[in-house]
């Protein structure tokens, strides 16, 4: 079986309306959470004449049909957050379809533009530029003029993402549509998150190499957990290369970005 990424609207799972239902077949690589998950909702191919884009169904699929299989995909920071989920004549009744058939991807891309705006992740940013500022001043390298350099590098940057969010969040608000430059969002968010990581395995230098699996939790959360706070930056550090590649690549966000923004 076959998957797509970028290429979205190549994607080949497909839905076969019988009766009162849909026979789903195929599979969906990278879901995040799939193992906890009651419920999935997917793209699926329900027509193959015209363009690509124009066959594509939203379905809500119950996990727990005969026929779904997730099997987890263990990542660089040995953490299980992403599987590929199979889908083995899959029967979803037809009333789970969401809207019309064969309208999926204007959905999807409404909602990806809601998700690419999430992941910019500005309250997230702002909390670990604290953290970031604490390890360093705790390592002593807060005193370092190039180091501030580029702790100040960083917070600029995290101010002008916080503005361009209001400013997206506030037109929206008043009706307008600019989720045309969530992919922007996307972009400057992911590097930031990459941007912090690096920067407080700078500031903990050989502390933070240690590969700590049972401390990833509590350093998601952010917390300080004792002597051994430094452990989870390099779970950290790793998990977080993740971010320029999903909710759409960096790399397709730029194309998308000189599309539909810059003309
Ligand atoms: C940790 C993680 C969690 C994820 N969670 C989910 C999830 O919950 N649900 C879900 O549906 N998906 C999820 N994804 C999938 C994610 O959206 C895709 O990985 C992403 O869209 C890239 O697709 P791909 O991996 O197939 O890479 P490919 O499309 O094969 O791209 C490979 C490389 O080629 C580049 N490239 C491709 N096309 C172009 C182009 N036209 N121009 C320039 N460069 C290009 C890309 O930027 C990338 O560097 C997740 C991915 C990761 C890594």
């Amino acid at each position: 079986m076959s998957r797509a990424g970028s290429d979205l609207a190549s994607l080949k799972t497909r839905a076969e309306r019988k009766g009162d239902k849909y026979i789903v077949n195929g599979q969906k690589t990278w879901t995040t959470l799939a193992q906890y998950g009651d419920w999935i909702f997917c793209l699926v191919r329900t027509s193959t004449e015209g363009k690509p884009q124009t066959g594509i169904s939203f379905l809500l699929i119950d996990m727990k049909s005969p026929g779904v299989t997730v099997r987890p995909i263990i990542m660089l920071d040995g953490g299980h957050e992403v599987n590929e989920v199979f889908f083995d004549n899959v029967e979803v009744p037809a009333e789970n379809l969401i809207g019309e058939e064969n309208k999926g991807w204007t959905y999807a891309k409404h909602l990806l533009s809601h998700e690419r705006t999430n992941i910019a992740d500005v309250n997230r940013a702002k909390r670990e530029l604290e953290r970031l500022k604490r390890i360093a001043k705790g390592e002593g390298v807060y005193n370092e003029q190039r180091f501030r350099d580029e702790v100040a590098k960083l917070e600029v940057d995290v101010v002008a993402l916080e503005m361009l969010v209001l400013r997206v969040l506030s037109a929206e608000k008043s009706g307008k549509n600019p989720l045309d430059i969530a992919g922007l969002l996307k972009i400057k968010g992911s590097e930031i998150q990459q941007r912090y990581t690096e920067l407080m395995m700078l500031a903990a230098g050989p502390y933070a190499l240690p590969f700590v699996k049972e401390a990833m939790e509590a350093g998601y959360q952010g917390e300080f957990v004792g002597a051994a706070y430094l452990a989870p930056l390099a779970a950290s550090y790793f998990n977080m290369r993740k971010t320029t590649i999903y909710g759409g690549s960096n790399e397709v966000q730029r194309n998308i970005v000189a599309q539909t923004v810059l003309g």
